[in-house]
């Protein structure tokens, strides 16, 4: 029965995306999470909103003082220092997610990516690659969301963390945002069915004999 089968679900994927600002994975992102198996886990940031952002959607705002007081008492997974701001994820929301056997999506920067390799090795590390650094600085600018000296120590960041893919599971250029999607959605698909995720589906099938 469904109830069964729902029974033996295997925990929850932890995937980690991460890509240069301006890369478009928010755009992805957003296609990907319309599947309601998918978690998206908002990160603690003591940044200033952009205008348009939401606390509690697009990120929790804390202060310094509220975010070092989570971080000391063990409350994020992970976290990591990017531009002058830190950024760090919830612990609490995830492991919940990950017990139900949810997928759980962070997106997060590359020294924080490589600590959740290095505590979570089953989590499924994707790094999006921008077409060429030029056309990363054209959607910086495109977005029009921060000043022009954010953006070029943004895009001088970048070089350092395309590097970083180096340390990533899958990679893939986002050209064309329909081939982007999908290529997410299969490297999702296929690291479902990897035999390490699928121990409970074949006990369960041996089991319905
Ligand atoms: P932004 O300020 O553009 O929203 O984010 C700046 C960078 O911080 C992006 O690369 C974003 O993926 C990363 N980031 C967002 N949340 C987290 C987090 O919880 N942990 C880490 N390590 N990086 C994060």
């Amino acid at each position: 029965s469904m109830r069964r089968m729902k029974m033996a679900t295997d925990r929850g994927m932890l995937i980690v995306v991460s890509a240069p600002a301006g890369c478009g994975k928010g755009t992805i992102l957003a296609e990907i999470l319309k599947d309601d198996n998918f978690c998206y886990s908002v990160s603690a940031t003591t940044r200033q909103p952009r205008p348009g952002e939401v606390d509690g959607v697009n990120y929790h705002f804390m202060t310094v003082d509220e975010f070092k007081n989570l971080a000391d008492n063990d409350g994020m997974l992970e976290y990591a220092q990017f531009c002058d701001n830190y950024y760090g994820t919830p612990r609490k929301f995830v492991e919940e997610k990950l017990s139900e056997g949810k997928d759980v999506i962070l997106e997060i920067e590359v020294q924080g990516a490589m600590i959740v390799k290095k505590n979570f090795p089953e989590a499924l590390l994707v790094f999006i690659l921008p077409p060429s650094i030029n056309e990363l600085r054209r959607r910086l600018h495109k977005r029009g969301t921060e000043t022009e000296e954010v953006i070029e120590k943004r895009v001088s960041k970048a070089s350092g963390e395309i590097e970083m893919a180096e340390n990533y599971d899958y990679t893939f250029i986002n050209g064309e945002l329909e081939t982007a999607i999908d290529d997410l959605k299969a490297i999702i698909r296929a690291e479902r069915c990897t035999l390490k995720r699928q121990k409970n589906t074949i006990r369960e099938v041996l089991n319905n004999a």
